[in-house]
C-alpha cells in the first residue's frame, strides 16, 4: 500500500500536532509554513494546556513528559480584581494539581518542531490558494496532494476552498506589552505566580507571568479597533495606581491585537481531499480553548487517518469521521467562548467576570 501524500498548511500548534502524531503512526507528511524560519516571529504569551484536550494531544504525540518538564503548574494561580485594585477572587492550585499548567507558546511550538523528522517543515512556503487537492504557492508554482489540511489560522488561505465564511471583529481589542520581573519586582508581585485580571466596565487590565521572569500585560477594551494607544491608555485614568502601573511602566512596545471570530457553528459540506482544523475552522475568542482544541483536532485527525489507512487507503472517510466530531464540539466551545467574552467585557465590570467564573466552577 502506498501512503497518501498529506500536506499540512501552517506550522502552528494544531498543524504541528497533526504532523507529529502522523509520524508517530509511521505516516509521511509535509508541513508548508509561510514564515521563513522557526524563530522569525516572537510567539507571544503563555497558554494553559488542559487535561482532556491539549494534554491528551501531547500524550498521543508522545510528548507529555517533555511538556511537564517545561510547564508551570504554579501558573494556575489566578487573581481577579476590580478597577479600584480590590481583590475579589483568588484561586491557588492545590499541591500536585496539573489540570491546566501554563507553558510559553514558543516553548510548546519548539517542542513540537523538534519532535518532527528532519525536513518535514518547508519554511518559507506560503500557500496562496488551494483548489481541490492542488496547492498554489506565492511564487506561482504548485503541487498536488491526496489531502490538504488547512491549519493556517485565522486568515486561512485554505478556508475559501470549502467555505465563504470570513472572520468578523468581536468588538474587543487587546493592546499588548510586557516587562521583566527583575526590573519591576513590585509590579510582578501584584501578578503572583500566574495571572491577574482587573475588570472595570467594558475594559480590563490583564497580566500573565511567562517563563524567564517575563510578564505580559494587556489593556483590553470593548470599542473601535483602530483606537490609538495613548487613547487606550487614557481609558484607564482613575483606575488604581497599582493596576495602571502595569501598563504605564511596561517597557515593551505596544502591539494592538483585535479579536476576530468566525460565526459560531461554522461548518462546510465535506469536500474530497481538503479539510481544516484549529482557528482556520472555528476562530473564537481567547478563553483558554483555541490552542487546546487545535492540538486535540490535530491528534484526532492523525489517529483517524492512521486507522482508516490500516483497513484500506480511504482518506476521505477518515476526514468525514473527523469532521463529524469536530463540528458540534467546536460549535459548543465557540458558544461558550463568545458568551464568556460578553460577560468579561460588559458594563457590569468585575461582577460580570465573577459570575462567569462561578458558572465555570459549577
Ligand atoms: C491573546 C491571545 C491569547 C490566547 N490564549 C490562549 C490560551 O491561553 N489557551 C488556548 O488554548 N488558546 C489561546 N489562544 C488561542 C490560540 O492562540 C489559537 O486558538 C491557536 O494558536 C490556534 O492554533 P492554530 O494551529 O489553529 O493556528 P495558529 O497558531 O494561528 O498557526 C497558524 C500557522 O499557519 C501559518 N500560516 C498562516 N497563513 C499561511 C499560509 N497562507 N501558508 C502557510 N502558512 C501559513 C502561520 O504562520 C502559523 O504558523 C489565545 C489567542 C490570543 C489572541
Amino acid at each position: 500500500m502506498t501512503s497518501p501524500r498529506i500536506a499540512v498548511v501552517g506550522a502552528g500548534l494544531g498543524g504541528l500536532t497533526l504532523a507529529r502524531v502522523l509520524q508517530v503512526h509511521g505516516l509521511p507528511v509535509t508541513v508548508l509554513e509561510r514564515e521563513p524560519s522557526p524563530d522569525s516571529r516572537a510567539q507571544g504569551g503563555t497558554l494553559d494546556m488542559h487535561v482532556g484536550s491539549g494534554q491528551t494531544a501531547l500524550a498521543k504525540a508522545g510528548l507529555l513528559e517533555e511538556f511537564r518538564a517545561l510547564a508551570r503548574p504554579e501558573g494556575q494561580e489566578r487573581r481577579t480584581l476590580d478597577e479600584h485594585g480590590t481583590l475579589h477572587h483568588h484561586e491557588q492550585p492545590a499541591d500536585g494539581d496539573e489540570s491546566m499548567p501554563e507553558i510559553d507558546r514558543g516553548q510548546l511550538r519548539g517542542l513540537l518542531i523538534d519532535s518532527l523528522a528532519d525536513g518535514t517543515i518547508r519554511w518559507g512556503h506560503g500557500v496562496e490558494e488551494v483548489a481541490g487537492r492542488s496547492v498554489r504557492f506565492g511564487d506561482g508554482s504548485g503541487e498536488e496532494f491526496d489531502l490538504v489540511v488547512g491549519a493556517d489560522g485565522a486568515w486561512s488561505r485554505v478556508r475559501p476552498s470549502v467555505s465563504e465564511a470570513r472572520p468578523a471583529y468581536t468588538g474587543v481589542t487587546f493592546v499588548e506589552t510586557g516587562f521583566e520581573e527583575a526590573r519591576h519586582p513590585e509590579l510582578a508581585s501584584l501578578v503572583g505566580n500566574g495571572s491577574m485580571s482587573a475588570y472595570g466596565p467594558d475594559k480590563a487590565v490583564l497580566a500573565q507571568r511567562n517563563s524567564n521572569g517575563r510578564i505580559r500585560v494587556y489593556a483590553a477594551y470593548r470599542g473601535p479597533r483602530d483606537r490609538p494607544v495613548p487613547e487606550v491608555l487614557a481609558m484607564f485614568d482613575g483606575w488604581a495606581e497599582s493596576v495602571r502601573a502595569l501598563l504605564l511602566e511596561a517597557d515593551e512596545p505596544f502591539e494592538t491585537r483585535s479579536l476576530f471570530t468566525l460565526p459560531v457553528g461554522h461548518s462546510w459540506t465535506h469536500a474530497p481531499g481538503v479539510t481544516l482544523l484549529g482557528d482556520a475552522a472555528h476562530l473564537m475568542p481567547p478563553l483558554g480553548v483555541g490552542a487546546n482544541l487545535a492540538m486535540l483536532e490535530g491528534a484526532e485527525l492523525a489517529d483517524a487517518l492512521a486507522a482508516a489507512l490500516t483497513t484500506g487507503p480511504d482518506v476521505d472517510a477518515a476526514v468525514s469521521a473527523y469532521e463529524s466530531v469536530m463540528f458540534p464540539r467546536a460549535a459548543r466551545l465557540a458558544r461558550f467562548a463568545n458568551d464568556g467574552l460578553e460577560a468579561l467585557f460588559s458594563p457590569k465590570g468585575v461582577k460580570g467576570a465573577l459570575r462567569l467564573f462561578e458558572e465555570l466552577h459549577r
